[in-house]
This record gives C-alpha cells, structure tokens and sequence, in this order.
C-alpha cells in the first residue's frame, strides 16, 4: 500500500489551549502539581496528561514529534537539540561496551567522528563499509553487531541504501537498522521500507529556514520511552533537549514541507538534466546515469521527486572555490554548509562537512576534493539560474576543462 507522509501529517489537529490555530507554547521549564502525590505518579510514568520538567518532555515537544512520528509512520518520536543529539544517544542507548556497529562509509561527518574517534572510548567499536554493497555489509556481521546505520540518501556522495534489502538482512541476524533521513524528508519513509529506527537533522529541509539546529527519532514507543527512561534514558541523561520556542516554530516551518520539498526535487532535477548535457558529470539520483537511480525510483514517494541535493566534481578545489566564489558574488546561492535553505547552498565538502574523515579514506570512497555539493534553493524562475549558473560555469572554465576531459 502506498504511503502519504504529507497527509499523515496535515491529519492531526491541535488547537491553543485558548482555542488558538497554532498549539500554545509552554513556556515553561517545570510545572506544578496541585497534588503531591500526582507528582510522584508523573516521574515514575504512571499518569498521563501532566507534564513535570521539560528535559523530560514539554508539550511543545511531544506536539512536533507527533508530527514527525506521522510523517514517518511510527509509533512516537523524540526531538532533540540537534541532529547530533538524536544520532548519539540512539547509538549509546542501543549498544553496550563491546558491542559493534557496521556503518555506511559516506555519512556525514560528525557521524563518521563519533562512530570513528569518540565511540571506541566506550568500547563500540564500527566497521565502515560501502552501504552499496550487500555482500560487504553481511561479510561484516560479528557476533557483537548490534546495529547497521546509513544514511538513506549519503552526505555528501548521494549514494542511495537498499533499505528493503539492508532491513531484510538486519532482520535476519537480529540488528537494529538505524537510517538517517535528513536528506530525504518525505521522499523516503524508511519504516516503510524495514527500518527500526529512522532519524533527521531538522536543521534541514524539514525546518527549512536554516535559523536553528535540532533534531529527531522516530521509532517505537518501546523504542522512545527507553531513550527517556528517568534512570537509563540516553536522552534523558545526556539532556540535549530542545527548547519549546523553537519546537513550536519547527512545527509552523513542517506546514509547508510537502510544497518546498517538491519544489527542491523540481529544480534540482532541472539544473541536473540540464548540466549533465552541457557534459557536467552531475550526481542526482534522479538522472539515468545516477547507479541506484532504479533503486530509488522503487524506493521512493514519488510526489516529492529525488530530492534538492545534487553533486559533481568541478576538477580541482581550486576550480571549485573559484565557482563557489563566483557564484556568490551573483547571488546564486551561499557559500555555507548545510541544507534545505530557500536559497541553493554549496560547499567543497572534503575541506568542510566531511573533512573528519581523513583524506585516504575520502579517496577510498571517491570524494574528490573538486567535489561540489549543492543543495538546490526555491528558486522561483530556474531556467534563468541555470542560464546565470552556466555563465560562471563557463568563467571559470569548468564547463570548458570538463567537457575537454570527456570528449
Ligand atoms: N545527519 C546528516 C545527514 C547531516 O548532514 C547532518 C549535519 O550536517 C547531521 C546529521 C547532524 O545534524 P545537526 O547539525 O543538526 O546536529
């Protein structure tokens, strides 16, 4: 049966406590009690409806990720200070000192660290494999696996995971599979697909705005409670909520999430049909040409299309700070990391974004350092960016070496 993770969404209702349109923020950190007793009950779990400290929950909190849980179609879902702070946690909650995780070899690099450098402190060690590769994943399954993680959609590379496949395979050897999204809000519902576990950098395209960091997981209530659990929650103790204020206006941004992301995916498909013509070597997992353009197409919602990322290699890096620069200069885009802004942002991720993996095992997983990475704004008139985008192109002499290099 097909998914709707936009409808899921528009299908929940809540009003202000004063009968508002928008939810009432609570603006509050603690919360009282007219009775003493009602107070114990709250903290041991035993009475639902009352709130107790907002490190624990808040009502804006537990609002927006009713709103994540549907568009992901689980059961709950526990917003975070940031990406990093939903990532790590789930980890920490689901491993135990000398357990191991197998994990995609292009994510984003903050991930990669904390798997790479600070995970080994507690004993977890992680086997980085190419996500692409079913037989390498299942060749390095241990006893002490506990978990497969990748990125749905990979950062920077745009390598697409089997997720049917991976989900069948962790199935059978008892593995949690843990997928970040962040790249493919509503283009992919990785529950759907087999996964337990499914995460977002909201900072994203579901806020869309690029002015907070935050962050989710979706999953069971098992799941979700054990991640808030007062005495062993990751969450809970290691604290990086979110702040009412911000997960009320997160909220207010999700509305329109469906209309943006099809508007990413139909520019980024234009610029990439159009760049991979004039014989730029464009990744877009929505071109022929992607590898796992076919798996993708069966893989996704399709209404909201591949998605705003796309990515090619300029040459060099000092070809691609040039573009980068001069693209800036005639309002095209920002030079900035991070994604799913109404304006296109690039970067040269192997010198930012990525730059925590170390340079031998860029070159392993093929990130060039001339890689540039876009993420493909709201442009309301594309053809006149892609005509403007080509005129730098052909300035710097991207357009021209690359074609050179083909022919
Ligand atoms: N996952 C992916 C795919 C990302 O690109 C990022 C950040 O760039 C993160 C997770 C981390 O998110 P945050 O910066 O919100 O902590």
């Amino acid at each position: 049966m097909k998914f709707h993770p936009a409808d899921s969404i528009q299908d929940l209702q809540y009003f202000g406590e004063f009968g508002g349109v928008n939810p009432s923020i609570s603006d509050s950190s603690t919360y009282t009690f007219l009775a003493a007793k009602s107070m114990l009950d709250t903290f041991e779990g035993n009475l639902e409806g009352c709130y107790l400290y907002s490190r624990h929950t808040s009502p804006s909190n537990l609002y927006l990720g009713q709103a994540l849980a549907a568009m992901e179609g689980t059961e709950a879902a526990n917003v975070s200070a940031s990406g990093m702070g939903a990532i790590t946690p789930t980890l920490m909650q689901l491993c135990n000192a000398g357990d191991h995780i197998i994990s995609a070899r292009t994510i984003y690099g903050g991930t990669y660290a904390f798997l790479k450098n600070f995970f080994p402190k507690f004993n977890v060690h992680t086997s980085f494999v190419d996500i692409t590769d079913l037989e390498k994943i299942e060749a390095a399954i241990t006893k002490n696996t506990k978990v497969v993680f990748c990125e749905a959609v990979s950062n920077p590379l745009l390598e697409i995971a089997n997720l049917k496949a991976i989900s069948t395979m962790a199935k059978k050897y008892n593995l949690k599979l843990v997928v970040d999204n962040t790249f493919s809000p509503l283009s992919i519902s990785p529950i759907k697909l087999g996964a337990d576990i499914v995460i977002h950098s909201l900072t994203k395209f579901i806020n869309g705005t690029s002015d907070t960091v935050a962050g989710v997981v979706c999953g069971s209530n098992e799941f979700i409670d054990s991640l808030r659990n007062v005495n062993d929650g990751a969450s809970m103790l290691l604290g990086p909520v979110m702040d009412s204020l911000r997960s009320a206006s997160v909220l207010k941004n999700m509305r329109t999430l469906h209309i943006r992301m099809k508007k990413h995916s139909e520019n980024a498909m234009y610029l990439a049909e159009k760049f991979e013509i004039d014989g730029l070597p464009i990744i877009y997992p929505g071109l022929e040409s992607h590898p796992q353009h076919d798996l993708y197409k069966s893989m996704y919602n399709e209404e909201f299309g591949y998605g705003g990322m796309l990515a090619f290699d300029a040459g060099s890096l000092e070809m691609a700070d040039d573009l980068m620069e001069l693209m800036q200069k005639r309002n095209l885009g920002y030079l900035a990391v991070s994604l799913g802004f109404y304006k296109t942002l690039f970067n040269a991720p192997g010198t930012a974004t990525s730059s925590e993996i170390p340079v031998e095992e860029q070159i392993k997983m093929g990130l060039s350092d001339g890689l540039v990475r876009f993420s493909i704004g709201l442009d309301n008139n594309i053809e006149r960016t892609y005509q403007e985008m080509k005129k730098c192109m052909q300035e710097i002499g991207v357009l021209k070496v690359l074609s050179e290099t083909i022919n």
